[in-house]
């Protein structure tokens, strides 16, 4: 930003990423700044870095990739979304303090025994798993509200059993895998609209019978755990029935503009440049083609500077496909 050829447009919304007549060409974006005027930018290169949802509705709003068919299981745009698995144990314990209100953001310990290929899977009728760990990231008094089973909802027992169960109480979680289906993708919502008129983006989503498996056997595996460490009452809750977009679970989100190496099945390449319109660039967790037992943004951020690395050291040199397809 300090370079005097670089200009930041702040609070502007790019509406739509602009393609030639051949559609094989970025040439630009329309955007939208903080007045409602709306703007042209040319452009040779585009990048475009918008977070999952959006990256995948700014490619279907533009008509980039073939929007995925969930029925002919053909089209890219919008295919393979992925979401995770939140399962967890509370254990509660008499005579403990763990000072809940006391944490921070890197304060924790995992293990990986039960994460994705690090166990053996025969005979479980399943393939996935999660990063089992406790994170005291500092709860809130009135946020955090740990109760013991059979607590009645409100009252003086309510209050009582929160009161002695607040400092004693901890739990171990479960971040664990979700892989793709067929049926699980992005595409443009037919009824809802922002205020320009334009679709906003539907997901349609189930847990599939694969990651309810490895859900209920992972945190089996914490709860063995969890039993070892002799807590008076644990609460066992693993993922289970249909997802609902009520409570908060998770907000890692991935894929709907997937990294690959067919173009028929994916839709940008390694170095997350889009088959087919070489001078634009989809970066973020849309290029995930599943989504494992892991927070994203590492793996966000190292994409990234790969694309950014094969930006500056091939294409840039040499404009065009950098892998054919
Ligand atoms: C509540 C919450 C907790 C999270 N916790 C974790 C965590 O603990 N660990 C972890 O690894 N990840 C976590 N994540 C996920 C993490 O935030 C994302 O993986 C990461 O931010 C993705 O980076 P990004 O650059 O792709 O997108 P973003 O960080 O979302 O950046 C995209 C930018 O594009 C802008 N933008 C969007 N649309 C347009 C448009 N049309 N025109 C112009 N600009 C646009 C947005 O304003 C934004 O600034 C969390 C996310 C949430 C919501």
């Amino acid at each position: 930003m300090r370079k005097e050829n670089f200009t930041a447009q702040t609070n502007c919304e790019v509406l739509e990423v602009l393609t030639d007549s051949t559609g094989k060409r970025a040439t630009g974006v329309t955007y939208i700044d903080s007045s409602g005027d709306k703007w042209e930018q040319p452009a040779d290169l585009v990048i475009v870095a918008a977070f999952t949802f959006e990256n995948v509705r700014l490619m279907l709003l533009s008509g980039i990739g073939e929007a995925y068919d969930p029925v002919t299981n053909k089209g890219t745009t919008g295919r393979n979304y992925a979401y995770q698995t939140a399962n967890g144990v509370t254990l509660f314990f008499d005579n403990k303090n763990f000072n809940p209100f006391i944490g921070a953001g890197a304060v924790g310990m995992g293990i990986d025994e039960f994460n994705n290929d690090n166990f053996d899977h025969s005979g479980l009728g399943f393939f996935g798993g999660g990063s089992i760990r406790v994170t005291p990231i500092g709860s809130a008094p009135i946020g955090y509200r740990p109760l013991p089973p059979n607590t009645p909802k409100w009252g003086s027992k309510w209050k009582r059993a929160l009161k002695d169960n607040y400092l004693s109480t901890m739990s171990i979680g479960c971040e664990a895998s979700s892989y793709t289906t067929r049926t699980n993708y992005l595409s443009l919502d037919p009824n809802y609209k922002d205020p320009h008129g334009r679709p906003l983006l539907r997901i349609t989503f189930d847990f599939a019978e694969n990651d309810l498996k490895m859900a209920q056997y992972c945190t089996g595996k914490v709860a063995e755990i969890a039993k070892s460490m002799n807590p008076r009452e644990m609460i066992v809750k693993p993922m289970t029935g249909h997802w609902s977009s009520v409570p908060y679970q998770s907000s890692h989100v991935v894929g709907g503009f997937i990294m690959g190496s067919d173009p028929s099945t994916s839709s940008v390449n390694k170095h997350l440049q889009v088959w087919d319109v070489p001078n634009l660039f989809v970066v973020g967790a849309s290029a995930f083609p599943q989504n494992p037992g892991y927070n994203p943004t590492g793996t966000v951020g190292a994409l990234a500077f790969k694309a950014a690395h094969a930006i500056r050291h091939v294409y840039l040199k040499r404009p065009g496909e950098m892998i054919s397809a």
